[in-house]
């Protein structure tokens, strides 16, 4: 067994979010601006090399391996990778392969997904209004996602949902999609929109609608309960008494969690972010390309993961946008 990857406030890092690609097929307004310019392909790790560094986290302590994007279900190739990554489920050493997609490809993957012995996704879906979806994806169509949310559950799939919450977009969903996971049997999660990337027109404090509000409302309708549960992430959890229903909220902005924080983030291009609210990267990808054998590329890992800040500076108190990063959530992986 090697030694596990403990930072600097003594957080073991046991999970990891890669994305494998930034390329998308919707471009949501709070995340991407309409012409966006993305990575140029030679640029990415091939699929090879993204099982080879996901393999040495898992040997290094990672348990849970969340793949992400951009997109992930258009990267090429992908299920091949999937595949390959549930070996490491078969033998013991990743207890959950999971991802976050927007829905778009899940009528024609959520089978071989479970197959590869995925158990729980995250689809994001902000609204479940056809023209507000057409919207804020400005790409996507509401339909295609909900075949897609359709065929995950036939294959057995738990399904999460993820929503950013919208000032003046979706307040008044708030009902309509609780009310949809209760007759769906799924859970959601809200997001409070953070500062991430140049998206163009769109206004970042304009955007924010702050979940302590969101919760008011919410327990204005349903009776919540207080859930314990931690995922060493930074949402916590009410049930509505009235449905059973478990709905989280992310709130990076009016609440931090990040003493607890036991992840990292890999880029397509195999940048390490020990911290999606910072700047600061380390890269894996030259240590990996240097030599097929993998000592140069530990210690790239270990050295990264020596440098996790304790956490993030996201700040709109001030009316103003704080702790802005350059970079976009489908560069990172949100
Ligand atoms: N394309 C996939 C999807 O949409 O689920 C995976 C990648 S996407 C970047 C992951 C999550 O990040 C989505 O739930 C999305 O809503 C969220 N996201 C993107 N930009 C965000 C932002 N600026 N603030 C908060 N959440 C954001
Ligand atoms: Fe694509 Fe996901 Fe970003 Fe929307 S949030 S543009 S679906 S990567």
């Amino acid at each position: 067994m090697e030694s596990p990857l403990i930072d600097p406030f003594a957080r073991a890092i046991t999970y990891l979010r890669l994305s494998v690609t930034d390329r998308c097929d919707f471009r949501c307004v709070y995340c991407m601006s309409e012409n966006m310019t993305f990575l140029p392909k030679k640029d990415l790790l091939t699929l090879e090399e993204l099982d080879r560094l996901c393999t040495r986290f898992i040997a290094m302590g990672v348990r849970k391996l969340r793949i992400t994007g951009g997109e992930p279900l258009v990267r090429k190739g992908i299920m091949t990778f999937f595949e390959a990554m549930s070996r490491h489920l078969a033998s013991g050493d990743l207890d959950e392969l999971t991802l976050t997609t927007n829905g778009s490809q899940l009528e024609k993957y959520a089978q071989a997904l479970a197959d590869c012995g995925v158990r729980r996704i995250n689809v994001s879906l902000d609204t479940l209004d056809e023209a507000k979806f057409a919207e804020v994806t400005r790409w996507g169509r509401l339909p295609q996602v909900l075949r897609g949310l359709e065929a995950a559950q036939k294959a057995g799939l738990r399904v999460k949902l993820n929503a950013v919450a919208l000032k003046g977009f979706n307040e008044s969903e708030l009902l309509t999609l609780a009310q949809y996971c209760a007759e769906h049997d799924m859970d959601m999660t809200w997001i409070e929109v953070m500062p991430m990337g140049d998206i163009g027109n769109e206004n970042r404090i304009g955007q924010f609608w702050s979940l302590k509000d969101l919760r008011a409302e919410l327990a204005k309708h349903y009776t919540l309960i207080d859930l314990a549960e931690r995922t060493g992430g930074p949402a916590r959890y009410v049930q509505l008494q009235e449905t059973g229903q478990k709905i989280g909220f992310i709130t990076p902005l009016s609440h931090n969690f990040c003493e607890s924080c036991n992840r990292v983030r890999v880029t397509c291009t195999g940048e390490i972010y020990t911290c999606l609210g910072q700047d600061g990267m380390s890269d894996l990808r030259a240590p990996l390309r240097a030599s097929d054998d993998d000592t140069l590329l530990d210690d790239a890992i270990r050295a990264a993961i020596g440098l996790k800040p304790k956490g993030h500076d996201f700040d709109y108190s001030r009316q103003t946008v704080e702790g802005q990063v350059a970079r976009h959530m489908s560069h990172t992986g949100g």
